[in-house]
This record gives structure tokens, sequence and C-alpha cells, in this order.
């Protein structure tokens, strides 16, 4: 049956008979800090108090205070910052601005990653199962440098060799972008293999595109090493998309980019009637304040490791966890039904989901055959909840 999720305070949610339920999905990545985390409650009841909307066209403090508060956590020349409502308005305005800008139209995406449902990020999306048959324009889906299940296992130099034969053999030569998450979300937890975007954005640039990347699932320090999923392989994007944790909730997101590229917005109008409304950019400076008060890169970092060796711990115990990836609280817990073949367990998946629903733990699911538990949980997930989450697993495995 369906939850019927009704209240929510930070890590936990409670259904319409008052049963706990330990959140270890955060509404697919969203709730960054906690639900109805009282800072953000108070800045979003404040702002509408005082002024919910007009238009952009007026000046309004709390837009202004937070893009340069986001500004301020971009490394390089990432400096001019649009809001939007939706991670996939987002990545929609971020190939707008790099086709404009590269004059080119063809795009380069990872096959396995997801950007949106529109009729244009429908198309960078790389997962059959999200993708309506529309005619979808130039898009070049190039192999997914996923060290587990890859052609080329962790092997970066052979993935972006196969980027540069797919520009070369299968475009003009000549490319609008490239955009990639940097940990695959929806594609099931994929942390891309160590120096592949180094390599491919620099044979992105060569072919004249510029690089995009979706920080939709991996930004604001979920990953305990970085604030930006981008630094883990040591690059700097042209455009940044994000969305979800941005907001902790509220309908929020946003695109930075160089003051270069944006500046080819200004030939024609660019106009987003809700995007950075008074009440969300008040609601989103209360996350970034939040996220720094509360340290939670380096509380991701540790509650992560904890995390990461019980659940290879459990991978000795239990045949079915084929691989257990990710870094801090953005982790993937992909599930076989033979290590070898790397069999997905689908239909297992499932009904370990239920079983973890039924025991009071609520994980996301993801890769292209479902058989991946997503373990994306709001940042004040304690070592107590990580425990709890790790012995409900077990136990829910031990019928198997
Ligand atoms: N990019 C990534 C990485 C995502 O995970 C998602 C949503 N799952 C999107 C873009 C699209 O975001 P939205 O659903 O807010 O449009």
């Amino acid at each position: 049956h369906h939850l019927n999720i009704v209240e929510g305070k930070m890590q936990y949610l409670y259904d319409e008979q008052g049963k706990r339920y330990l959140d270890c999905f955060g509404g697919i990545v969203t709730v960054s800090c906690g639900h109805c985390h009282p800072d953000i409650v108070k800045a979003v009841q404040e702002q509408t108090k005082l002024l919910q909307h007009t238009t952009t066209i007026y000046l309004h403090h709390a837009i202004v205070e937070f893009a340069e508060a986001l500004a301020s956590k971009m490394p390089g020349n990432l400096k001019v910052v649009y809001f939007v409502n939706s991670g996939t308005e987002a990545n929609e305005l971020a190939m707008l601005m790099a086709r404009l800008y590269s004059g080119n139209l063809g795009m380069v995406a990872l096959r396995n990653g997801y950007h949106g449902g529109s009729a244009g990020t429908i198309g960078l999306t790389g997962l059959q199962t999200w993708k309506y048959p529309i005619p979808q324009g130039e898009i070049h889906h190039v192999m997914n440098p996923d060290p587990y299940r890859g052609a080329f296992g962790s092997d970066a130099a052979a993935y972006a060799r196969e980027v540069e034969e797919h520009i070369n053999f299968g475009s003009s030569g000549r490319v609008g972008g490239f955009i990639a998450e940097t940990f695959q979300g929806v594609g099931g937890t994929v942390e891309l293999a160590p120096g592949y975007l180094k390599s491919v954005y620099d044979t992105v640039r060569k072919a004249g595109g510029v690089c995009i990347a979706d920080e939709v699932q991996s930004g604001f320090g979920r990953t305990g090493s970085n604030y930006w999923g981008f630094q883990t392989q040591d690059v700097i994007p042209d455009i940044v998309t994000m969305a979800k944790g941005i907001g902790n909730g509220l309908p929020l997101g946003a695109v930075v980019t160089t003051p270069e590229i944006a500046s080819v917005m200004a030939q024609k109008i660019q106009f987003n009637t809700f995007g950075g409304n008074p009440v969300c950019s008040a609601g989103g400076l209360a996350v970034l304040k939040v996220l720094d008060k509360e340290k939670r890169q380096a509380h991701c970092a540790d509650i992560g490791a904890h995390l990461v060796e019980r659940l290879k711990s459990l991978q000795q115990k239990h045949e079915i966890i084929g691989d257990v990836r990710g870094r801090g609280l953005m982790l993937g817990v992909e599930l076989v039904t033979d290590r070898t073949e790397k069999t997905p367990a689908k239909a297992e998946t499932a009904v370990l989901f239920e079983k973890l629903k039924d025991l009071g733990v609520l994980v996301g699911k993801g890769g292209l055959h479902g058989n991946v538990f997503r373990i994306k949980p709001p940042m004040c997930f304690s070592k107590d909840d990580a425990d709890f989450l790790v012995d409900a697993m077990d136990y829910a495995m031990s019928g198997f």
C-alpha cells in the first residue's frame, strides 16, 4: 500500500497513524537540512508575512542576498546566478546558454544520467525509463564511466577517448556542450571514474563546447569531501545547475555561470515569474546558513564513513550485495543475484524495499533495473540512525 505521510521532523517522517519512519532518502535528496528545520521555517514565515511576490522587474533584497551567498560558494569566475523553480528548468536554461554561447546545437550527455523531463531535458536524460518518444534533438549519449558496470571499469582515459571518438565520428566535430551529474543520482548513485571529468572537459572545450555540472543531487556538502560534486574531480565547470537540496523542500533551482556566458542572454528577454521570488530566496538563504552553521559537510563525511564501513561489512555477510559505493551521505547499495555476472536483483530489491518500509525505514530505489538502494538522507542523519538503517537491512536480508 502507499504511504500517507502527514508530518516531518528533521530526519523522521510520520504517517496518518502516527507511525514513525526514518527518512533515508529525504524526498529524493531534496530535504538537505531536515524536514521543517526551524530556521528555514522561520525565514519562510517571516518573508511570507512581509511580502510573498511581486515581479522580478522590481528589486528585492532577498534575491540579491541569496545570489551573493550562492556565488560566494563557487570557485573561479562562476559569479552570475539565475533562479528558476526546478532542476529541469535549471538544465533547460543551461542547455540554452551552452547552445547560444557556443553556436553549436549538439549536446553530449552520459548514459544513465538524469537531467529532467521537459521537451529539451528529456533528450539529455540517458535512461529509457523516462524518455517519452518525442523528437529529442542532437544528443550524443556517451559511455558511462561507471567503475562497477562500465565496459572500461575505472579507466577514465578509455571513457574519455570514447567521448573524443563520439565527437569526431558522430558529430560535425563541434558540440554545444557536455552535461553530467558528478554523482549520478537517479541512475543509482554512480561516482564517475576518477579523473574522467578533467579529460572530458578538455576534449569538449576543444570542440567548442561548454561544460555543465548538474549538482542537483550532489551539491551543498552532501558528499562530505567537498561542497560541490565537481570538486571531487578537480574541475571548474562553465555552468553549474542546482535544485532539490538548495531549497530544503521549496520549489527552487539555480543556474550559475560566468559573466561571459551569461552575456548571451542579453540578446532577448529571459524571464521567469516565480524564479527567485522573495519567499524561496529567503528560504534558500536560510538553507545555506544552516548548512554552514551546523557544519553539515563535515558531518556528512563522518556519518558517511561510518555508514560505508558498516555497509561493507554487511556485504561480507549477504551475497546479494554486489556493490557499496558513494561518499558522505550520497550512497548506493547495488543488489545482484550473481556477483560474477552482476545480474540485477530487481525483484528482490522491490521485496526488501517493502520490508524496510514495514520496519520503519524509507530508502530510495534507483538504476535502470531498480536494483540499487539509494541512501541520501537529510544531512542531520545521526550515527544511531545509520546503525538503525544497517541493522534493518541486515534483518530484512536475513530472510533471503
Ligand atoms: N537533475 C538531476 C540530477 C536530478 O536528479 C533531477 C530530478 N530527479 C533533475 C535534474 C530534475 O529536477 P526536477 O525534478 O526538479 O525538475
